[in-house]
This record gives structure tokens, C-alpha cells and sequence, in this order.
């Protein structure tokens, strides 16, 4: 990996279809969370959480590396131009206690930024991506496939998206962007063995990891 990342800044409710499994309203203005650095793991550490926390699902996300310093961009293209590189990741997600805290109205941050929450696969240029609402990827436990993403079906597109989060959070090179996840999130089992399958120009880039 190149720097370590300032911050992780993630996307919630970005694809309608997986708002509404969940049952939550498709928002109009961008939800945003964040994971600190201490919440990354190597796809070869492989994935734990503590069990009296609750079911963890899994959520794959297109994530982007900023690789300019980007504050208050004022335009999408300008926002876009500030992405270096491109990969996977997991949004991991103690299900049953996001649920609980979400209906105290505390923050999510226990269920979300713990460490081992999130899990990115290897850096590749953003180059690989020829059309940012048109970049297709897919996620696979034991061969099985489990979620299917396309950025055209993303309530706000990318270039919009990372504007806006610019005006929020003044973004520095390093700094890593998950997109939301589309529909099939689940809850991960002891000795899943999982796969990341990004669709490139020139080649298909695959990640694995597994659950310990
Ligand atoms: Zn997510």
C-alpha cells in the first residue's frame, strides 16, 4: 500500500436497491461516515470480529484514492481529476449492533470503524477505469456470486459525489473514498473464501480474502 490514508470516508445509501433492503429512505443529499486508518487489514490477515458483537456483513465497495490535495472542488470533472487510483474494498458491518444503535440514534461508528473494518484490495490506476458511471464489479463468497455493482446505478455519480465530499472534508493524497455498496449485503461466516472481481480496461482485477 502507498500512504497511509488521513482518513477513510464512506458512502452509505449510494445505490437505491440497497437502501431499500434495508428499508432505509434513498436520501437526497449524500450520507457520510468515516473509518480511521487503524480500521484497515490486509487482504492476507484474513477477517475476524468479535462474536459477541453480532452478525458482520459484508459490503463490496468501488473505492478511490485520492491522489491531489482536493478542497471545496467546484466541479465534477475538477473532483474527478484528483483520483490517482482505484480498487475494492469491504465495508464490514456489525449488522445486528448498526441496527441497535441506529435505533438509540447513537453514531455508527462501533459497528463500522471498528479495526478490521475495512479491507481494500490492491491499488491500480485509475486509468483502468474508462467511464466513472459506467465501472462494473462483483463480489463472490465460495464461488457463489453475491453482489453485482455498476456505478450507473449510483444515486449520485462519482464526479458529483467526491465534489461534495470535498466541500466537507478537505481531502488529502492517500485519503480513501468507499462508494456505497449495491444490493446482496449479508452476514459472513467462519471459512468463507471471498473474491473481488473489478472490470478494468485492459484486464480484470480479482482480490481474495477469507474469514478466519
Ligand atoms: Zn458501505
Amino acid at each position: 500500500m502507498a500512504i497511509r490514508p488521513s482518513k477513510i470516508i464512506c458512502v452509505g445509501r449510494s445505490y437505491a436497491d440497497h437502501a431499500r433492503e434495508l428499508g432505509n429512505a434513498v436520501p437526497d443529499q449524500a450520507v457520510l461516515f468515516l473509518k480511521p486508518p487503524s480500521s484497515l487489514l490486509g487482504l492476507d490477515e484474513g477477517i475476524s470480529w468479535n462474536p459477541a458483537w453480532g452478525s458482520c456483513h459484508f459490503e463490496c465497495e468501488l473505492s478511490l484514492r485520492i491522489d491531489q490535495p482536493l478542497k471545496d472542488a467546484s466541479s465534477p470533472e475538477q473532483a474527478l481529476a484528483a483520483i490517482g487510483a482505484v480498487t475494492l474494498g469491504l465495508d464490514l458491518t456489525l449488522r445486528d449492533l448498526q441496527d441497535s444503535l441506529k435505533k438509540q440514534g447513537y453514531p455508527w461508528e462501533r459497528s463500522k470503524a471498528f479495526d478490521g473494518s475495512c479491507v481494500l484490495g490492491d491499488w491500480v490506476d485509475a486509468s483502468e477505469i474508462e467511464d466513472w458511471q459506467q465501472a462494473q464489479y462483483q463480489f463472490e463468497i465460495n464461488d457463489e456470486l453475491r453482489q453485482s455493482g455498476n456505478t450507473a446505478n449510483m444515486i449520485f455519480d462519482i464526479g458529483s459525489l467526491l465534489m461534495e465530499i470535498s466541500q466537507v472534508f478537505g481531502l488529502e493524497p492517500g485519503d480513501v473514498i468507499m462508494t456505497g455498496t449495491p444490493s446482496g449485503v449479508a452476514p459472513l461466516h467462519s471459512g468463507d473464501q471471498l473474491k473481488m472481481t473489478l472490470k478494468g480496461k485492459t484486464q480484470d482485477f480479482v482480490w481474495n480474502t477469507w474469514v478466519k
